[in-house]
């Protein structure tokens, strides 16, 4: 008994249910992979990345302006920034 179905038989239902899960499998790990890719950065980088461009800071004056995107910045403040995104994922004064 053979079975034509709307994807054309049991056999290619089967492999686009495969590669649908594989598909959904990899989206979601896609923002992990993200994440643990940036918190990797933020530690190499003593939590000292500019918070509009990621730009690091570490070696730079304690307040000073982002040589790459010209954003001022306050290393305590960025820093402090960083370490609440990290646990909370979002920044301090997002509403
Ligand atoms: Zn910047």
């Amino acid at each position: 008994m053979y079975c034509i179905g709307a994807f054309g038989g049991f056999r290619w239902g089967l492999a686009l249910g495969v590669l649908l899960i594989g598909a959904a499998i990899s989206l979601a790990l896609v923002p992990r992979m993200l994440f643990r890719s940036f918190r990797t950065r933020l530690a190499d980088n003593n939590l000292a990345l500019c918070m509009n461009c990621g730009y690091a800071l570490e070696g730079l004056p304690e307040a000073h302006k982002c040589p790459e995107c010209g954003e001022g910045y306050d290393l305590t403040r960025v820093r402090a920034n960083w370490d609440y995104w990290l646990v909370y994922r979002r920044l301090p004064n997002d509403s």
